[in-house]
C-alpha cells in the first residue's frame, strides 16, 4: 500500500535499524522503543491487522518469532519479553499493517506496564 509506513520501510523508502529479514517478514526497531531493542515483526504483504492474516502468513510470523527474540536477548540482555499485538484503534493500533510488538524486558522500571 502507498500511504503505508511499514510498506514504505519494506520496499526501503524509509530507513530502519533491521533485526532480521527474510522473503516473507521483517523485524526492525521501533523508533520509539517502549524499553530498550523494542522489535516490530511485520509481514511483508500488507494485512491490516490480526483478522486478516491467512494461516501461512500467520505461521510464518510466530515461526521466527522465537529467532528474534533469541537475538534480542543476546543483543540486548532483558529478563524477560511481552509479545503483543495491538488490533484496532480502540486497542492501541497507531500503525494498519498488522504488526507484533517484541518487548524485551528488565525489571520493575523498565519503563513499560
Ligand atoms: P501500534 O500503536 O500500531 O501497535 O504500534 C505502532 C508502532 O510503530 C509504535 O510503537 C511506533 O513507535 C512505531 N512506528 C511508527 N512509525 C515508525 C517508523 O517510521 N519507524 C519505526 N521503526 N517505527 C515506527
Ligand atoms: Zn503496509
Amino acid at each position: 500500500m502507498s500511504d503505508c509506513i511499514f510498506c514504505k520501510i519494506i520496499n526501503g523508502d524509509i530507513p530502519s535499524m533491521k533485526v532480521y529479514e527474510d522473503e516473507h517478514v521483517l523485524a526492525f526497531l521501533d523508533i520509539s522503543q517502549v524499553t530498550k531493542g523494542h522489535t516490530l515483526l511485520i509481514p511483508k504483504v500488507h494485512k491490516e491487522n490480526i483478522y486478516e492474516l491467512t494461516p501461512e502468513t500467520a505461521s510464518h510470523l510466530f515461526s521466527v518469532a522465537p529467532k528474534i527474540a533469541n537475538a534480542l536477548k543476546s543483543e540486548f540482555e532483558p529478563i524477560g519479553f511481552n509479545l503483543l499485538n495491538n488490533t484496532g484503534e480502540e486497542a492501541g493500533q497507531s500503525v494498519f499493517h498488522f504488526h507484533m510488538h517484541f518487548i524485551p524486558r528488565y525489571g520493575s522500571g523498565d519503563g513499560f506496564g
